[in-house]
């Protein structure tokens, strides 16, 4: 149905207002199929040709470019005011990074999609405008857990005991939006003896997280305003926000369901996009992230679907934002510091040009050289950085199998680039030289797993 009043949470099935404009801006890119580049050609080319700007010194990969365009027509579904800026362009990367697939060639073929990052002034919100929802496919083969990294896993518990210490979240019920396999829901239960409601597409009932199975309900479907019925203490809802297109929207939806009720914590939690934006860090931008928030942009969203803000904060070595806030009556409110970023955001919206085009000649130089010494490479870690990486590289044969500790996902294969996923038991045999690590954040864990293997092998972090 299209209507914004409908079902259309998680982008997905209905298209959302930044899905239809996106058809318009998309005729080059469509779904083309995927066809695997040879790799005697080398996929840099010049720079002059790509972005057409002197500050980026070498080659950009094929596909990639940083050229300005004023959308000036273009509504922004954070703050729905008028005038987006393009500034970061991948043609044809996959349209999901986190579905599991049983080939190779199903990997290569996976539908492609445009990436096109539109800066919005007056909020600071970034979104892809040529994301289209319809193409999504959240269901029990997405694998989007890190719960098998016990470094994932100790800041789930704390982040759970925080919230319970802080909200004196006891004997309460909470419903999580996008709960996953329903890890931190099952936390939220067990450690404040609390009720669960779980939703999510991709819950699999085989593997519920809880001991105590009756005090959760999951729910295999998308939050949509079919549950806005739900009495509920606490909502949360993490990493889910940045895969849903109109945020507006939905959040909208959310503070309707509560209606008149003061008393219902609401938790969220997303990645922030301002390091990205600082780092470079193209492995953190992909299709299934169709909007990116910055602590300010996800308060401006909030207190424009009034929300009153309790806590904004960033953890997790400031690579997430989390917020907790209460509903209100109006958007109006005091700004606490880290709401206070525009001029922040602005200034790595406008440097994000140089600090991408590094990384990316970087890690295409590394990786050839790498290459070209014979050095035998694996990636770390094979979610959506993973394929992020890879894809808007253009890497293929150069890196034959890529490391994860989730055992669900060996056997499979990366989507778009097409790597065998393996278990870190492999390398045993593999005897990698080179080890790229997704996520920094992991390196002890991993630098720990390959010592206890007994392979002796380089990290480079991202
Ligand atoms: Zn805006």
């Amino acid at each position: 149905m299209g209507s914004l009043d409908g079902r259309y949470v998680l982008g997905t099935r209905e298209k959302s207002q930044v899905a239809r404009n996106a058809g318009r801006l998309s005729s080059v890119d469509g779904l083309l199929p995927a066809v695997r580049p040879k790799r005697s050609e080398p996929s840099i080319r010049p720079t002059g040709a790509v972005g057409g700007g002197g500050d980026v010194q070498l080659g950009l990969p094929e596909g990639v470019s940083f050229e300005r365009l004023e959308l000036s027509e273009e509504r922004c579904p954070n703050c729905r005011s008028n005038g987006l800026s393009v500034f970061y362009t991948v043609r044809n990367v996959p349209m999901h990074s986190c579905l599991l697939v049983s080939s190779q060639k199903k990997a290569l073929e996976y539908p492609r999609g445009g990436l096109q990052l539109s800066f919005c002034h007056a909020c600071g919100f970034i979104a892809n405008t040529r994301f289209d929802g319809t193409a999504n496919n959240y269901c029990t083969e997405y694998e989007e857990t890190q719960g098998f990294s016990p470094r994932f896993r100790a800041f789930a518990k704390s982040l759970a005991e925080r919230l319970i210490e802080k909200y004196d979240i006891r004997g309460k019920s909470v419903l999580e939006i996008g709960c996953g396999k329903g890890e931190f829901l099952a936390l939220m239960c067990e450690l404040g003896d609390n009720r669960g409601i779980g939703i999510d597409p991709a819950y699999v009932p085989e593997r519920n997280p809880s001991r105590t199975t009756r005090s959760i309900n999951f729910i295999q479907d998308f939050y949509s305003e079919a549950y806005a019925d739900l009495e509920v203490d606490v909502i949360c809802c993490r990493h889910t926000l940045e895969h849903i297109a109109p945020t507006y929207a939905f959040m909208d939806m959310i503070r309707r369901a509560i209606g008149d009720r003061r008393d219902v914590l609401v938790l969220f939690e997303v990645p922030d996009v301002i390091r990205v934006l600082k780092e470079g860090a193209f492995w953190d931008i992909y299709y299934e992230h169709c909007t990116y928030f910055s602590a300010g942009s996800l308060a401006r969203l909030f207190r424009a679907s009034r929300f009153e803000i309790d806590d904004l904060y960033l953890d997790y070595d400031g690579q997430y934002i989390i917020l907790a806030a209460y509903p209100g009556e109006s958007s109006i409110g005091p700004a606490s510091e880290i709401e206070n970023d525009l001029g922040d955001l602005s200034r790595a919206f406008e440097r994000f040009r140089q600090t991408c085009s590094d990384r990316l000649v970087h890690w295409r130089n590394t990786i050839d050289e790498l290459t070209a010494a014979g050095q035998r490479t694996v990636l770390w870690g094979s979610g959506s950085k993973a394929v992020a990486f890879l894809t808007t590289l253009g890497i293929t044969d150069e890196i034959e199998y890529v490391v994860d500790i989730n055992p669900y996902k060996r056997g499979r294969f990366t989507l778009g680039a097409g790597q065998e996923i393996v278990s870190p038991e492999f390398l045993t045999r593999y005897r990698p030289d080179k080890v790229i690590v997704m996520n920094p954040i992991y390196c002890d864990e991993i630098g720990r797993n390959l010592d206890q293997l007994g392979v002796r092998a380089e990290l480079l972090p991202l």
